[in-house]
């Protein structure tokens, strides 16, 4: 019998817990009181007072179930077997309480005695110049140095700007020959979905001053992250992260409402893991008290939204309809995520109505963009001009990253200086029109008359999200 992604969850944290760690959920994707980050990324991430001793943690050792979003893996969900822009992420945690021996030590009796994963698939990455974690595997643990790769900066050490940071031991599953690709050298840390990236365990040790030099922290820390879906789809033996038991319940339902086959094609398959994956994206989003807007984490979710339904048509889905999947998300998730059973009708009425706005511009938008696109083609060019981009986005509310996915399935281009450009002018249109006492954004007037209880969203800055690795 599979083991659930539920109850995956659940052996982590009772795990974790007999190791003397205070197990709890998830914070919300919001960050509190963090203006660095636009959402949560990571496990660690809610925790970062803790590790730069801002604030002292209620244990020493801690572990979560956290809820993260990753739009600059946006571009991935779907195409490869691993990434989704929402994503759960399990992490036990020291406070300068126990180091990598522990960590690595426990890592592998939970993987091994307790979920039972075959270990001569594992393999283990550890940093280039990290010989304390390399001698841990291989002479402490006895694991087999011909499945070891050591790596360099850019995959095994975390840092952000100065501050704590680290080398990191990665663990890796191999699903064989099959799911290979080209390279010869193909190995841990190369891009394909052979060797899958489930467990990263970050050794934050060093303090990084701002001359660039890491001194040795006093008390050190352990972050590690692991991909909950990632570890179900290993366990379960499935293709892909959508194919997991729970996420599965959620496809399925994108294949019936669109009365389509999964598995029979892959553009089509494509689209509905899209979808499946942006339903629950958003479904969490709002539930944690995002709204659509025109910045910041509100567009975010826009763009999710957007884009999900633009996949929604081409399966050929009429009118909205991803307010009607949200009730598979809560079917699957509800237990572990409360919020979800509370704001249930909340969140899907914010999805109707932002799906309802967008349908009364999809169809035109799309028309104008294919029209855009034969001009292109007729006339040999391959860049669509930011002026046009603009139109779609200011008319037809067409995100630039959605004109582009579309100019991309037919090897077009967009202008983005240009598109940034127009960007830059209608901002300065609508301030002049503040100034004279203009109102502006009708748009986003209809939310704000939905439900007063819900805290409304900070909007003030519009920083990049920051992706971190753990
Ligand atoms: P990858 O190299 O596969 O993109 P990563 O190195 O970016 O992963 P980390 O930042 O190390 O990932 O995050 C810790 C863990 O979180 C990963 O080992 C993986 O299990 C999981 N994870 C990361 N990104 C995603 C995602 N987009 N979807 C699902 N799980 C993810
Ligand atoms: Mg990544
Ligand atoms: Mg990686
Ligand atoms: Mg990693």
């Amino acid at each position: 019998q599979k083991l659930g992604l539920n109850e995956i969850r659940k052996r982590f944290l009772d795990f974790f817990e007999s190791k003397g760690h205070l197990a709890q959920g998830s914070f919300p994707l919001v960050p509190q009181n963090d203006k660095s980050l636009l959402l949560i990324n990571a496990g660690m991430a809610p925790l970062k007072p803790y590790f730069m001793g801002k604030e002292v943690p209620p244990n020493k050792r801690m572990a979560t179930c956290q809820k993260c979003i990753r739009t600059g893996d946006i571009e991935n969900v779907g195409k490869t077997a691993r990434h989704g822009t929402f994503f759960e992420m399990l992490g036990n945690f020291s406070f300068g309480d126990y180091f990598k021996r522990e960590s690595i030590k426990w890592g592998w009796e939970f993987i091994t005695e307790n979920l039972g994963i075959p270990q001569d698939k594992v393999w283990v990455s550890v940093y280039e110049n990290d010989d304390d974690s390399y001698d841990i595997w291989s002479k402490e643990m006895g694991f087999p140095e011909e499945r070891m790769v050591r790596l360099g900066k850019d995959d095994n050490f975390w840092e952000i700007g100065t501050g704590p940071c680290g080398p990191c031991s990665e663990l890796y599953y191999d699903r064989g020959e099959k799911y290979g690709c080209d390279n010869p050298d193909c190995k841990p840390g190369c891009d394909c979905d052979r060797y899958i990236e489930f467990w990263n365990h970050v050794f934050t040790q060093f303090d990084k001053d701002d001359q660039g030099n890491y001194n040795e922290l006093a008390n050190k820390n352990i972050d590690t992250g692991m991909g909950l879906e990632r570890m179900a789809c290993i366990m379960q033996n499935v293709d892909n992260i959508f194919e997991v038991d729970t996420i599965k319940y959620v496809l399925d339902s994108v294949v019936k409402l669109s009365n389509t086959e999964y598995g029979k094609d892959n553009k089509t398959d494509t689209s509905i893991r899209i979808i499946t994956d942006h339903i629950r994206a958003t479904s969490f989003l709002i539930a944690d008290g995002v709204l659509p807007s025109n910045e910041g984490r509100g567009y975010v979710l826009r763009r999710l939204l957007r884009r999900a339904a633009r996949h929604g048509k081409l399966l050929g889905i009429k009118g909205a309809f991803l307010y009607e999947l949200m009730d598979k998300v809560v079917d699957i998730s509800g237990e572990a995520y409360p919020e979800l059973v509370e704001k249930k009708e909340y969140v899907k009425k914010v999805l109707k109505i932002e799906e309802e706005r967008f349908e009364e511009t999809i169809d035109q938008g799309i028309d104008i963009l294919k029209s855009y696109i034969g001009e292109l083609k007729e006339n040999n060019k391959k860049v669509l001009s930011g002026e046009n981009a603009f139109k779609l986005y200011d008319t037809y509310g067409f995100p630039i990253d959605l004109t582009k996915e579309i100019l991309e399935e037919e090897n077009l281009e967009v202008d983005e200086e240009s598109f940034t450009e127009e960007m830059q002018k209608q901002r300065e249109r609508a301030r002049n029109a503040r100034q004279n006492g203009e109102s502006e954004g009708w748009k986003e007037d209809v939310f704000s008359k939905l439900d007063k209880d819900i805290v409304s969203e900070f909007v003030g800055y519009t920083s990049l999200e920051n992706e971190c690795m753990v």
